[in-house]
């Protein structure tokens, strides 16, 4: 029988970084080629096709590179692609995979990857998280989960994973929902079946922006107004605990809402916010009186991609409500 198609891009990153003589760091070099050359028959795995679409370091990646990510993808799909898989660098590769998730209707799956280990370092983590990655491309067991991240060896959704440590090779985690899978003698293994995914229209102006501040100690909340009279769009606070927000904030965020979307999710990394539990100035029940949107589950990173996607699909504020109530609960498991 055919080996499967499987399409792999690269964008740049750790994983195709090596030393440079001018910068006296790593620098992108490495092709998407010269990443699959490097691991041992790998074409016993998957028929495979190389792109370089990208050598950059992730964070300067735009929603332009991402939206070409996607076209490219689609592409690969609709010329008979089993899966896909594009390498990228590890410090935003939780922001790309939540994006690209949002937009990707296809079953077959498409897979992120990338190392926390330059290429030419000692134990270098890139060829086995590659091989990994399409080895999780090629498998009908990863159909209908959408986009999924695979490193260190264990498979997680696009919709919890998050970049949880600076430097460890296992920096990768998917706090309060756990990993979707994880491979275990080159195959991989899914702890839940796919769950229902929703996708969204394509964004028609991707030069929306979305402000993300952060909630800290003894904070005035003049950033938001700030954020308002630099253009942004809309804006997501990375609120304290379950969603709070200071006094002089809560204050500000009512002045704005409802006509200027304001989005609280948790800064903590884990949980969600709530609905109807404190009743104080700045509170999620305060906050949402004052016309702000509750994130639920999402954190302030992926809540700020999914305002900009309803922002770019041109969706209006009660939409965009909606969409967090969906979007912000139990999801895509
Ligand atoms: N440290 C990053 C990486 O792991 C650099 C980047 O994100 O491009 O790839």
């Amino acid at each position: 029988m055919a080996l499967p198609r499987v399409a792999v891009a690269a964008l740049g990153g750790t994983i195709c970084m090596a030393p440079d003589v001018q910068s006296d760091g790593v620098m992108p070099k490495l092709s998407a080629q010269q990443l699959l050359d490097a691991i041992p028959n790998l074409g016993a795995v998957a028929q495979l096709e190389a792109q370089t679409l990208r050598q950059l370091p992730s964070p300067s990646l735009s929603f332009d590179d991402l939206l070409e990510v996607l076209r490219w993808a689609d592409e690969q799909v609709a010329q008979g692609a089993a899966g896909v898989v594009v390498t990228q660098g590890t410090d935003t590769l939780e922001e790309s995979a939540f994006l690209l998730d949002l937009y990707w209707p296809h079953p077959q799956p498409l897979v992120l990857t990338g190392a926390m280990r330059a290429a030419e370092a000692v134990s270098a983590d890139g060829p086995a998280n590659l091989r990994a990655a399409v080895t999780v491309a090629a498998d009908a067991g990863s159909r209908t989960r959408g986009v999924l991240v695979v490193m260190n060896d264990t498979i997680h959704a696009a919709r919890w994973v998050q970049k949880t440590h600076a430097l460890a090779v296992d920096a990768f985690t998917s706090p309060g929902a756990g990993p979707a899978g994880a491979m275990v003698e080159g195959t991989p293994h899914y702890f839940h079946a796919p769950g229902q995914r929703t996708t969204l229209a394509q964004p028609r102006d991707a030069g929306m922006r979305v402000a993300l501040l952060e909630s800290c100690l003894g904070d005035d909340g003049e950033l938001l107004d700030l954020a308002v009279k630099a253009g942004y769009q809309g804006s997501v606070i990375a609120a304290f605990g379950v969603g709070h927000v200071s006094f002089a904030m809560a204050k500000r965020i009512g002045t704005l809402a409802p006509a200027y979307p304001v989005v609280i999710a948790s800064r903590t990394g884990a949980g969600s916010t709530t609905e109807r539990t404190y009743g104080f100035e700045g509170s999620e029940i305060d906050l949402r009186r004052r016309g702000a949107i509750l994130a639920g589950w999402l954190g302030p990173r992926k809540a700020r991609l999914l305002l900009w996607a309803l922002l770019a699909a041109g969706s209006a504020t009660e939409e965009i409500r909606k969409a967090f109530a969906s979007f912000g609960r139990m999801r895509n498991l």
